[in-house]
């Protein structure tokens, strides 16, 4: 699901990671039976542990690795999204689709609300290049 949303393998990585080891029952148990120190002292560093193995991750691992199914069925995506505050205006989804996104004022949005469902459109495709992440699915 995080890769159809066009998230990045540094992402999942945290996401993952925090999901399996920063457990806020877990964080209290530890306070309760090794002291507030001790806790605080592994929960910075499992933080840093887990953002240097994201980094580290994403270096090794590339988005084209990762055995799974990359084409999404536009059937499944609600619409894109263009989150205007991280548009740089670079142009260049309007350049590689200018069927469906337009610049004004700097900033990219959609010609049409909504893809239509039986486009051929690579949606991955744009949600990858935008070069700050800002086009999006839902
Ligand atoms: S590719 Fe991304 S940053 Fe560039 S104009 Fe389109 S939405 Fe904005």
């Amino acid at each position: 699901m995080l890769l159809k949303k066009g998230a990045s393998i540094w992402n999942i990585v945290i996401i993952l990671s925090a999901w399996a080891v920063v457990k806020v029952p877990m964080l209290v148990n530890e306070v309760k039976f090794l002291g507030l120190k001790f806790m605080v002292v592994r929960w910075i560093l499992t933080i840093i542990s887990i953002l240097v193995m994201a980094y580290i991750v994403s270096l090794i691992v590339k988005r084209e690795n990762i055995p799974f199914e990359m084409k999404v069925d536009n059937k499944d995506i609600n619409s894109i999204n263009i989150k205007e505050q991280y548009c740089i205006g670079c142009g260049l989804c309007t350049r590689l689709y200018p069927d469906i996104f337009v610049t004004n004022d700097g900033k990219a949005s959609l010609i049409k609300g909504k893809i239509e469902k039986d486009t051929n459109l690579d949606i991955l495709e744009i949600v990858e290049k935008c070069p700050v992440k800002a086009i999006q699915l839902s």
